[in-house]
């Protein structure tokens, strides 16, 4: 999808979390709302901090660690000035870990729910005083994940799905605080999207074996969970709120 003459966020002002990685999903959804008219900052933990680069117009690349709120206040902060305002956060930044329930040790359990649950609350409430005060019909979009409805089994662990499943309640939640507050909260649900997450992960056999299980026979692209991200960032989805939109090729269906 290339940005025509209608751009879906045009004059929209967005946060993107997680958007250094050029593999990832976060980087997808940065280049779909540039093309759909949108001004983008990006932070993330991987870009310097102190240092601000602006690679293309419209785009701004801030250092944010999502665990830390400090860290979220500054940036948040940052990109409001830069922006002059924020109507759209996207909380993607996010890690991962197939840990079993045996090996799985207090402090690595609580990182994942630091970076994963705790980040999206610290990046959310640190942009909401500027989501608040947008007249641009503000959305919210956080990334759970298959792994919170299946209960993880693949690549993630307990402590990667309980804090997906934390994402999609606290969305959840959001929808029905923010509501009447004129801000819309969802949630995309992704399956197995081929990132350096997933990519030569489970080996052949078995990746054969799983592409066989899903109905459309194969992994997504970070595309096209972008694509769902922008449904639910866009004026498409302005009678849906607290909703959860799997992307998943069928793998898991209700
Ligand atoms: P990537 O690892 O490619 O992207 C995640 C990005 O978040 C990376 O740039 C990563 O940096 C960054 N990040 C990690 N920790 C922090 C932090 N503390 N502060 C700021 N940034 C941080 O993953 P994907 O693109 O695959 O995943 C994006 C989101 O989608 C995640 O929330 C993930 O859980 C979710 N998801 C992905 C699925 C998949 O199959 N790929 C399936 C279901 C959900 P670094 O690389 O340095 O760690």
């Amino acid at each position: 999808m290339t940005g025509g003459a209608l751009q879906l966020l045009a004059g929209k002002r967005a946060i993107v979390t997680g958007g250094a990685n050029p593999r990832g999903i976060g980087a997808a959804v940065v280049e779909l709302f540039l093309a759909q008219g949108a001004n983008v900052a990006v932070l993330d933990h991987a870009y310097p901090e102190g240092a601000e680069v602006q690679p293309v117009r419209g785009r701004v690349d801030l250092h944010c660690d999502v665990s830390r709120a400090a860290s979220c206040e500054a940036a948040l902060a940052r990109a409001k000035e830069v922006l002059g305002g924020i109507d759209v956060l996207v909380n993607n930044a996010g890690i991962v870990a197939a840990t079993r329930i045996w090996d799985l040790p207090e402090d690595e359990f609580r990182r994942m729910i630091d970076v994963n649950l705790t980040g999206t609350y610290n990046v959310t409430h640190a942009a909401l005083p500027a989501l608040l005060e947008s007249t641009r019909h503000p959305a919210i979009v956080n990334l759970g994940s298959t792994a919170a409805l299946r209960g993880g089994g693949l690549l993630g662990g307990s402590h990667y799905a309980a804090s997906k499943g934390g994402v999609i309640s606290f969305t959840k939640a959001l929808a029905r605080e923010l509501g009447p507050r004129g801000i819309r909260a969802n949630c995309v649900a992704p399956g197995i999207i081929e990132t350096d997450m997933t990519r030569e992960k489970f080996g052949e056999n078995w990746e054969q074996e799983l592409k066989q299980g899903i109905p459309l026979q194969r992994f997504g692209s970070p595309a096209e969970v972008a694509q769902a991200i922008l449904f639910l960032a866009s004026d498409l989805s302005s009678y849906s709120t607290g909703i959860v939109v799997d992307v998943n090729g069928g793998f898991h269906i209700h």
